[in-house]
């Protein structure tokens, strides 16, 4: 579903961020990806829907190639969704306004069928009672479920996810990632930057560790936490667990 071949990407002249990243994700495969801070994660996940340019390599997603002059990003990005740290609704929109604006204006719905799907994907995600809101009356962990409900209402074929925990209270972590952790068991192709190693071991088919611009391992999960192969790994995962 996702395949990244070699990929080179410099910021400036001086600053390689990758260096030659290969990473194959399948259907309904969920990939965790973790590293330490500056290897490179978010660079990596941004390139997949073409957020960041490279400039070595190839990256495809299905049957559309991002990083050939061919390329369709706007079609690539309705069918990729994309869930951030910050969770970036439009704040002067109703939750459920939220939802139905990419719906209504990229997929050409009727606003009475992305309200529809805007009710079933509040449901699936607690928020029901929400609907009406504005971003900013909900909580963090509340936005987030908004977040991923809105890249949802687009059907896409699978879910880029950069540390979509990381800004959250403790509390609130729980709530998000039992969404995730269920969009997941659906089958849903999924690649997953995060340092929560209880939804990796939960439902990730495989761990990425990446370190300094590399993609250091690419191991089934099992093995990854029972063994990691590589020194670097070693180490972080004794910081963070
Ligand atoms: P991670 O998500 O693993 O923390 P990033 O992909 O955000 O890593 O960043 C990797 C490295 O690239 C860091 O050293 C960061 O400072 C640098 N970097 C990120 N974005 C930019 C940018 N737009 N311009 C220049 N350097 C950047
Ligand atoms: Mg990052």
């Amino acid at each position: 579903m996702i395949v990244l071949e070699d990929v080179d990407k410099w910021y400036g002249k001086n600053f390689q961020v990758l260096k030659s990243c290969s990473l194959t994700v399948s259907p309904g495969e969920v990939v965790v990806i973790c590293g330490p801070s500056g290897s490179g994660k978010s660079t990596l996940i941004k390139c997949v829907n073409g957020l960041e340019p490279v400039q070595g390599g190839h990256i495809s997603v299905k049957d559309m190639e991002v990083t050939g002059p061919r390329t369709k990003l706007p079609k690539l990005r309705s069918h990729v969704g994309m869930v951030f740290q910050h969770f970036d609704l439009f704040p002067h929109m109703t939750v459920t306004e939220n939802i139905c604006i990419g719906q209504t204006r990229v997929l050409g719905r009727t606003q009475a069928e992305a309200e529809a799907k805007a009710a079933a994907l509040l449901e699936r995600v607690g928020m029901s009672d929400h609907a009406r809101k504005y971003p900013i009356q909900l909580s963090g962990g509340q936005q987030q479920r908004i977040a991923i409900a809105r890249a949802l209402a687009m059907d896409p074929i699978a879910m880029l996810f950069d540390e979509p925990t990381s800004a959250l209270d403790p509390e609130m972590i729980t709530e998000v990632l039992d969404v995730m952790v269920e969009l997941a068991k659906e089958g849903m192709t999924m690649m997953v930057v995060t340092h929560e190693m209880g939804f990796a071991r939960k439902v990730a088919d495989r761990v990425v560790f990446m370190d300094g611009g590399e993609v250091v391992e690419d191991t089934p999960k099992d093995e990854f936490f029972a063994s990691p192969k590589s020194q670097r790994a070693v180490e972080f995962l004794s910081k963070i667990l």
